[in-house]
């Protein structure tokens, strides 16, 4: 893929914008999911048709280093070679069946045994779908009917997680969308993360009737909210202490801070894991999984009903089998940490010598640019005022080559992909665009 980096002056988006009016006038908002059409940020959408590593080549002609990585599931890059290779192999055989192959075994047994803290899992084609299927199956596990999750964490469009916290330290759910009955939202409880009073509280009052407790175990959708091990483990404490389950949601976690994701950095057992985004190698794949005596609920051996025309279908679960295969090699993890932090060292370095208000939180190859120094570990820390220098960021970003999620609220992602020569070039450019963003 030839590289043609843009730059301030030479920046355009004429064919994008082109492609994004006649979107418009196809689909809702021109898009396929809402973050994609750029409200948070300036200009209208850039469109790609080609990836190669870390790098993106837009309609225009342009190209950049690419943070945002699908959203988290291309830890290997764009059309990694051994992905590229079993996918088209297996393509050229048939997409799909619609019965059992052998793909199913062989990302079966390689997830489960490199993986300790599940023993059984069941294939899905989306991280939502996941998370949906998990709760039915923890309320057909307990008999009970309430979810309590975290303001700050999200869990996919599933309607009882598209609530967020009344006001008040702890009440029912309020929908977040049109279109979920308030009987769903009452099923939902949330709390603030890291917040053991809340948590305490409503375990009191809703103990009983609580299914599940789900958690993102680094919430990385709501910026970056790192939680202490202990709260984390105060969670566990407190399922157990009240016959709830526990799910960690781990869709963006999963295979991104280790290959048993913040289970295993933790090392904290959940009773359920979901499983997304990395999982599918880029196609569209996800998964639950726990132990055997609480999979065996799930349908055709138990009265929990799931099921799925796709599921499991040979392409993705190629695709998803060559990156897990990725993941296993030695050094793999630790490689990717050590570019990452360098990465944000680099930028915290420049924003300390220039008296930026600025910090970079990091975990595993999970990054998050945010305009203060403080620790932020509840969604009611971030400042949404700040946005406003992620827009001027972001614009200058892309001028120079360099793209992120079109969120402030957006993590990023280093992949194997990006060389200590990428980012040594994107570090410039985003320094240049803190500059911009900063001093104007
Ligand atoms: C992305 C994500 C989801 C939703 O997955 P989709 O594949 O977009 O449906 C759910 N939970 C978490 C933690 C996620 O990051």
């Amino acid at each position: 893929m030839k590289r043609n980096y843009p730059s301030p002056s030479t920046f355009t988006r004429t064919q994008s914008a082109a492609l994004f009016e006649t979107a418009k006038t196809y689909f809702p908002g021109g898009v396929h999911s809402p973050v994609r059409a750029f409200k948070s940020v300036q200009g209208p959408p850039v469109f790609f048709e080609q990836g190669q590593g870390c790098h993106m080549l837009d309609v225009d002609g342009q190209t950049y280093v690419d943070f945002c990585c699908s959203w988290g599931p291309l830890i290997l890059g764009h059309c990694h070679p051994a992905v590229l290779e079993k996918v088209q192999e297996t393509v050229a055989k048939g997409m799909s069946f619609g019965t059992p192959t052998p793909h199913d075994n062989r990302i079966g047994e390689l997830l489960l045994k490199n993986h300790r803290y599940i023993e059984m899992v069941r294939f899905v084609s989306s991280g939502t779908e996941a998370v949906m299927s998990a709760l039915r199956l923890a309320r057909g596990v307990t008999g009970r009917s309430k979810v309590l999750k975290f303001e700050g964490c999200y869990h996919g469009h599933v309607d009882s997680l598209l609530v967020q916290a009344g006001s008040g330290l702890v009440t029912f759910g309020i929908s977040s969308s049109a279109g979920i009955p308030e009987s769903f939202a009452n099923e939902t409880i949330v709390v603030p993360l890291n917040d053991p009073a809340a948590l305490a509280e409503a375990m009191q009052t809703w103990g009983a009737d609580i299914a599940c407790i789900i958690v993102e175990p680094i919430p990385a959708n709501n910026g970056l909210l790192l939680q202490d091990r202990s709260f984390l483990e105060l969670l566990r404490k407190t399922a157990d202490e009240y016959g709830a389950l526990l799910i960690f949601d781990e869709v963006i976690s999963g295979f991104r801070v280790g290959f048993e994701g913040a289970a295993g950095l933790y090392d904290i057992q959940p009773d359920i894991i979901t499983f997304g985004k990395i999982i599918g190698g880029g196609m569209p794949v996800g998964a639950y999984a726990g132990s055997k005596k609480i999979m065996e609920n799930v349908a055709p051996v138990g009265p929990v009903y799931q099921a799925g025309t796709l599921s499991a279908n040979p392409v993705a679960m190629a695709a998803g089998y060559a990156t897990l295969l990725e993941l296993l090699k030695p050094g793999f993890y630790e490689a990717l940490e050590s570019k990452t932090a360098w990465l944000c060292d680099t930028l915290q370095a420049h924003c300390d010598a220039n008296g930026y208000e600025a910090s970079f939180p990091h975990v595993g190859s999970i990054f998050w640019p945010t305009f203060t120094r403080k620790a932020q570990h509840r969604s009611d820390e971030i400042d949404g005022a700040k946005m406003s220098i992620f827009k001027t960021m972001h614009l200058a970003c892309l001028e120079r080559g360099v793209y992120f999620g079109p969120s402030g609220y957006e993590v990023g992602f280093v992949s194997a992909a990006h060389t200590r020569e990428d980012l040594e070039f994107a570090a410039t450019q985003i320094c240049a665009a803190l500059d911009l963003a900063f001093r104007g």
